[in-house]
């Protein structure tokens, strides 16, 4: 194995919400790895890149320090460690290269559904639970609120049922876990989805080469994920109709078909999923053979 200073170390959850998305979309960009998720380290066979597993607030720590090139966190996370860091007066030496958009959720401030919320002002004085002190002090601070956050390391939404806080501010989703709690969301601080970190330290240009190689493919990736390919035949006269109904496609190859002068075949990569009503739609304007195909990977 090469030296592993020449090799790029990627942060990744070890067990989480995390985990299955991150690896997959490392090995949908094309990287082998040998999965052993109980070891720290996973080592690419094909191409100089180990993962390491790690617990998901550990992440822009590694990365901050150099001891890992990148990492694959929720911004919720980063965001916090970027406060925590300037707090204690010191910079962030990460910095945010890619959205993956997967891991999507919200930091927000919730309430027993009985509290009367009139905006931030409600906050004044209370008690609010949560885990991340950094981005609710600096909310409140933006706000120019006076309130005392109360450090809950996990199952913050038991904190006001246990007299411990007033409010809280947690991750939401779907808002299910909220509503189990008798809690309401009064207000969003953060927008989150995972994000892929960079150290701000120089790379070799062997290792940024790499780097670009695997966000671009990364997109690619993304780009295709609700791509179909659709082939069909079709009345020359009826074109214009069909093209209308593809959905999501720019421009269409159009093929004339052997021993037929009225029909054409037509090709198309369509950016949205394709509906079986799209296709009786098709169907219904005189296209005929028609085929839907998964797209697995795009290079513009
Ligand atoms: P670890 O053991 O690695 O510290 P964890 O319990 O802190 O794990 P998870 O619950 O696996 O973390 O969540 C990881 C990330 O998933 C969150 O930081 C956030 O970015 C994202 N996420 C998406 N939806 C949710 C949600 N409904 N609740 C919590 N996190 C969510
Ligand atoms: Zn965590």
């Amino acid at each position: 194995m090469e030296h592993s200073r020449q090799r790029i170390k990627i942060a990744v959850q070890k067990t989480g919400r995390l985990t299955d998305h991150s690896i997959d979309l490392l090995e949908r960009c094309g990287l082998k790895i040998t999965k052993s998720k109980d070891q720290l380290i996973c080592y690419g066979e094909n191409m100089p890149i180990d993962l390491l597993l790690v617990r998901d607030d550990d992440i822009p720590g590694l990365v901050n320090d150099d001891v890992c090139d990148l990492g694959i966190v929720g911004l919720n996370v980063v965001e916090e460690k970027r406060l925590q860091l300037e707090q204690r007066g010191s910079n962030a030496r990460f910095k945010q290269i890619f959205e993956l958009d997967f891991g999507h959720c919200r930091l927000s401030i919730a309430a027993p559904s009985d509290t009367e919320y009139q905006g931030p002002d409600s906050l004044k004085n209370t008690n609010i639970a949560t885990s991340y002190i950094g981005l609710l002090r600096d909310y409140l601070n933006k706000n120019g609120i006076q309130a005392e956050p109360v450090f809950f390391s996990g199952a913050v939404e038991i904190a006001p049922k246990l007299g411990r806080a007033d409010f809280i501010c947690d991750l939401v989703s779907s808002g299910a876990t909220l509503a189990a709690n008798g809690l309401t969301e009064v207000a969003v601080l953060l927008e989150s989805e995972a994000i892929v970190i960079q150290t701000l330290v120089p790379l070799s240009a062997e290792k940024q080469a790499l780097v670009d190689k695997i966000i671009q493919r990364l997109d690619g990736v993304l780009k295709v994920r609700d791509s179909k390919y659709i082939m069909l035949h079709a009345p020359r006269a009826a074109l214009a109709e069909i093209r209308s109904l593809l959905p999501g496609s720019e421009a269409p190859t159009v093929m004339p078909l052997e021993g037929s002068d009225d029909k054409v075949a037509i090709h198309a990569v369509c950016r949205e999923n394709v509906f079986w009503e799209t296709l009786e739609n098709l169907k219904a304007a005189g296209a005929s053979s028609l085929l839907v195909l998964p797209v697995e990977k795009m290079l513009a």
